[in-house]
């Protein structure tokens, strides 16, 4: 006599049903995935606003510059790597968003930076993935200061914490991707979508967090804003989307009150 429960096609019933039943639970589970990682790349930005607080405290209210010339006699230091080698954090792992964590150059600079064994080069500092407003903050470029008619500083002297007339509406720094390896963040970040049509490697924001970007505000608080459509880390230049079309990320008229970049 068999002593059997289930036949063969009930069993088989089952596994399907339980395959169904896991493959609509999947999403929500990379959702949860997602958030998490959205919120730890929050604590990350917020954590780099802190830095550039102390860093004005020590440094009569400015900015750090974007970028200065020659710094060591014969390179150009870019201000991740500034922040770092005068002490104002100790590893460099806020840099980076939790997204992009199988980014080589990733692993390679919060290793060395970590551990602090052998320093990165200055240009290993340009992968991070927090994009800075060069143009506005880091720089006086958008002021009309070149890069020929400074010696030290491209672009002309940061700003200054007192000049920025509305820092709760005021972008520093955000999610950005490199132009070319879309897998990599960028340490300067664009106000406008650079080239037309063809993105460059001047950070575009990168809204890798289901459609959203991470941005640090010019008082110092953080939030997660809204692009036009999700990038994924590895996607297709061609399909990404223009995150620069809606608020606050798009340029509106320089005599609004509401243009998220500008200094004054
Ligand atoms: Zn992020």
């Amino acid at each position: 006599m068999s002593k059997r429960i289930f036949t063969l096609i009930e069993l088989l019933v089952v596994i399907a049903i339980i395959a169904i039943l896991a493959s609509m639970m999947l999403p929500a589970l990379q959702n949860a995935r997602e958030s998490a990682r959205k919120i730890a790349c929050l604590s990350n930005i917020k954590q780099l606003g802190t830095v550039f607080q102390l860093y004005q405290e020590d440094n009569q209210g400015f900015y750090i510059p974007h970028m200065s010339l020659n710094y060591d006699g014969s390179d150009t230091a870019w201000w991740p790597g500034l922040l770092m080698t005068n002490g104002y954090a100790k590893g460099a792992k806020f840099l980076f968003c939790p997204k992009n964590a199988t980014n080589d150059m990733h692993g390679n600079l919060t290793h060395k930076a970590g551990l602090n064994l052998d320093k990165p080069t200055w240009s290993d500092w340009r992968y991070i993935d927090f994009g800075y407003n060069r143009n506005h903050i880091g720089s006086s470029k958008r002021y009309g200061v070149n890069s020929g008619s400074v010696g030290c500083l491209m672009y002309g002297s940061p700003a200054k914490n007192t000049m920025i007339k509305k820092p709760s509406k005021t972008i520093v720094a955000a999610d950005t991707m490199h132009g070319v390896n879309t897998k990599r963040g960028w340490f300067q970040m664009n106000d406008v979508l650079p080239g037309s049509g063809a993105v460059n490697s001047i950070g575009p924001v990168a809204t890798r967090h289901l459609g959203y970007a991470n941005v640090l505000w010019a008082d110092s608080h953080a939030s997660s804003e809204k692009g036009t459509g999700n990038m994924s880390p590895g996607d297709e230049l061609a399909n990404m989307p223009n995150p620069y079309l809606v608020q606050p990320f798009n340029k509106i008229s320089s005599n609004s009150i509401y243009d998220f970049w500008d200094r004054y």
